[in-house]
């Protein structure tokens, strides 16, 4: 026997099963020609291998570096066991109970290998739009139980062919591939349109040559359906915003590769990592709009740009080029994934419909994300993200539903040490939204036989979440909104110590039940103490001030003892409502940007949210580009009982002033953002003086501004802070569930690992 040899055990950590992973450490055993055998055991990855040292270690090195899409290996340990001999190596087969719980892939994109595939005209699945194998295709959104094998998913009603069926069992690429298919056995594409009804090739040239012509297709995908056109089409886009109903945002535009889109947009080596990464997210892209249709970008100064994901996108875009490619759905409405929803939609509005007969279980839209001060950032949460976990610092005794909010709606679950977030779910108050929400509440608690014990949900008495938490039958544990915000920010980035929480959004519901929304937190063990925010200053016009700006600017105006800043003769009714009490008292930093967009005369009303703050951060960005110096501003702090406020009427009535003499819009857009992270960094000093607290944690909507996010970030680490933000869910109302579980965690006793 050879004395070099060594056999040594390697358990691998993480996110590691369901994701093709043991087909992959075959391949690497047999290329580095070590006998062996891998099995999964217990939600972890054992690993046995005989050979030389050097093998050994390269192979070690392999499993780390080379990982699959969408696994994610926390640790890895190995340990030196006698030595065995083995006669090649081999995948064990696990029980079905140890396929268990924690075993849910993700929707995974094509891989290369069926890319490969797809465009060899000898392999038999020669363009085959649903080509997949085990380490790619639809997972999530097909499930209908566990064990995740065929006759539990979509797949189930289709029967293999005897090609197929071979494939299934002969150990390779294919071996257990649930989604196995090809061009004869499977899911067939399908054109239907008011006239015909196609299939297979003459279905997809006949959806090429209407998309060519500048027609709009709703098509089929994994989480849900798209409506496409030409991006270079001014007409077709045209169209598809009336389908939409959808008047300002961006579009989301598909690219064949990242060399394609770095002819319309900056692409950093970052954000080109992010575009290729496992989910394929629309990654939101500086762009000048230049070489497309306006209509696609609107006003925006980003474009939302992301690759194929699918083999039938992959060939589309190889038939076609750059595509927009928007969820279908109506302005707040969930997206569609049902055939008859969209064949039903009137024929005025859409020249056809490619699908196929796949049914699809959980909706899903695409998650967008962006790379902000050198960071990856989820804006929203979607399909090759879920169901994921989150891995936390601790681990729960007590198994928690946290209910999220009600903007952005998205829930967790969680489960000893992994928190399973779920995808966007919308707006609550649509009452389809809502519906979407439960039902996909149960279907994961279902896919993940999760027994629920505690309820987590936010303060506010009348949020739909709340009240689906306290419907729930368990004991119910209520956490403050921005608390929430930065608890989620703890949360992912594994923080245990006490950290100086910065929150800043446009409305969260307050202990003493006025609107929060400019807070900072210091948060200990589960629990916090407001120790600075935004001073007070009463809002009239309740939700309406959150969408008409010019309204939200005349309370800032009555407050400062200005004449009217809006010169449409409200501000006598604004004075009566805030006189009479009937105005709500408000430390909202969204308001008070709103207020500044709208006093500028930069945007004056949000169609959706946000849009006043975007057009105000884009006149700032103008600015820093033109090298305008900003217009000096500056937040005024004030302390008394024990708690600091940031003087928001004297900076208003200062920005007010200077509309009235003329300055330049841009320098006071730009002097804005400066003051407000100066203020961030000035309070967050004094509260480490205070408590000899030096991190600090970054959270909520209104750091969606890339521009804020990046300066507050330099600012506060130049003056010794650590500054973390979320990075796995969105900093925006959408990963506040995040928040609320671990908070509900920590609060029923569970200790850090
Ligand atoms: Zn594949
Ligand atoms: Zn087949
Ligand atoms: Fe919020």
């Amino acid at each position: 026997m050879n004395e070099k040899l060594k056999t040594r055990e390697f358990h691998i950590y993480g996110l590691v099963q369901g994701v093709g992973f043991r087909p992959f450490v075959a391949f690497l055993a047999k290329k580095h020609a070590l006998g062996g055998w891998v099995r999964n055991a217990g939600g972890i990855v054992t690993v046995r291998v005989t050979g030389e040292e050097g093998a050994l270690v390269s192979f070690a090195q392999d499993v780390q570096k080379q990982a699959p899409a969408g696994s994610r290996i926390t640790k890895l340990t190995q340990s030196e066991l006698p030595i065995e001999k083995f006669g090649g190596f081999r995948i064990e087969k696990s029980s079905m109970e140890e396929e268990g719980a924690s075993v849910i892939p993700p929707d995974l994109p094509l891989c290369e290998d069926c890319k490969k595939e797809l465009y060899d005209p000898a392999d038999r699945r020669f363009k085959n739009p649903f080509i997949s194998c085990v380490a790619c295709g639809p997972r999530y959104s097909i499930m209908d139980a566990l064990p995740y094998d065929r006759q539990r998913t979509a797949m189930d009603a289709f029967v293999m062919c005897g090609a197929c069926a071979l494939e299934y069992r002969a150990g390779g690429r294919r071996d257990f591939a649930q989604t196995i298919s090809c061009n004869g056995c499977g899911p067939q594409l399908i054109f239907k349109d008011k006239e015909t009804k196609l299939i297979k090739e003459a279905a997809f040239e006949k959806a090429v040559r209407v998309l060519k012509s500048g027609g709009v297709l709703a098509i089929k995908g994994i989480g849900g359906y798209h409506f496409a056109c030409s991006p270079f089409n001014a007409n077709a886009v045209r169209r598809l915003r009336e389908l939409k109903q959808r008047d300002k945002k961006p579009f989301a535009v598909m690219f064949k590769s990242a060399k394609e889109i770095g002819k319309y947009c900056g692409v950093l080596p970052a954000e080109e990592e992010l575009l290729r990464s496992a989910p394929r997210p629309i990654v939101l892209l500086p762009c000048s709009g230049e070489g497309l249709a306006p209509e696609v970008c609107a006003e925006s100064r980003y474009l939302g740009a992301f690759l194929p994901y699918t083999p039938l996108q992959e060939l589309l875009m190889d038939a076609l080029g750059p595509l927009v490619m928007t969820s279908a759905n109506s302005t707040d409405q969930p997206i569609l994934k049902d055939d008859a929803d969209v064949l039903a939609i009137r024929s005025g509005f859409l020249d056809g419909v490619l699908y196929n007969t796949r049914r699809i279980n959980v909706r899903q839209d695409d998650p967008v994300m962006r790379v902000a001060a050198g960071k990856k950032q989820v804006i929203r949460r979607g399909r090759g993200m879920v169901p994921l976990p989150v891995l936390l610092p601790v681990c729960t005794e007590k198994t928690v539903f946290a209910a999220g909010s009600d903007m952005k709606a998205a829930f967790c679950l969680l489960a000893g040490d992994r928190a399973y977030m779920s995808q966007h779910l919308g707006d609550m108050e649509n009452a389809d939204a809502f519906d979407n929400y439960r039902e996909n509440a149960r279907h994961m608690q279902n896919l993940l036989s999760v027994r629920l014990e505690t309820a987590a949900c936010d303060l506010h008495p009348d949020y739909f979440s709340t009240r689906y938490a306290q419907s729930l039958g368990l004991p119910v544990i209520r956490v403050q909104h921005h608390h929430a915000h930065i608890a989620s920010v703890c949360a992912e980035h594994g923080i245990m110590e006490d950290v100086i929480g910065v929150a800043f959004d446009g409305t969260g519901y307050g202990e003493d039940g006025a609107v929060w929304g400019g807070e900072f937190l210091v948060c200990r063990e589960g629990g916090y103490e407001r120790a600075a925010h935004l001073e007070y200053l009463p809002i009239a016009g309740g939700d309406r001030a959150a969408k008409d700006a010019k309204l939200c600017a005349l309370s800032y105006g009555i407050a400062a003892k200005k004449d009217d800043p809006s010169g449409d003769g409200r501000m006598g009714v604004v004075r009566a409502a805030a006189r009479s009490g009937a105005a709500q008292v408000s430390s909202s930093m969204g308001r008070l940007f709103d207020a500044v967009s709208a006093l500028l005369g930069v945007k004056e009303v949000n169609s959706f949210e946000g849009e006043c703050a975007i057009a105000l951060e884009n006149l700032a960005w103008r600015a820093l580009e033109a090298g305008t110096d900003p217009y000096p501003l500056r937040f005024e702090l004030r302390e008394a009982d024990g708690m600091i406020f940031a003087g928001q009427v004297k900076l208003a009535g200062e920005v007010m002033d200077a509309a009235r003499e003329g300055a330049d819009k841009s320098a006071v857009a730009l002097g804005f953002h400066r003051a407000a992270a100066r203020m961030v960094k000035e309070v967050c000093c004094l509260l480490r003086e205070q408590t000899g607290i030096r991190i600090a944690a970054l959270s909520g909507g209104v750091f969606a501004n890339r521009l804020l996010l990046e300066d507050v970030i330099a600012r506060l680490e130049k003056s010794g802070f650590d500054v973390y933000v979320n990075e796995q869910v969105p900093m925006n109302d959408g990963g506040t569930a995040l928040g609320q579980a671990f908070i509900a965690a920590i609060k029923n006793g569970s200790k850090g690992k």
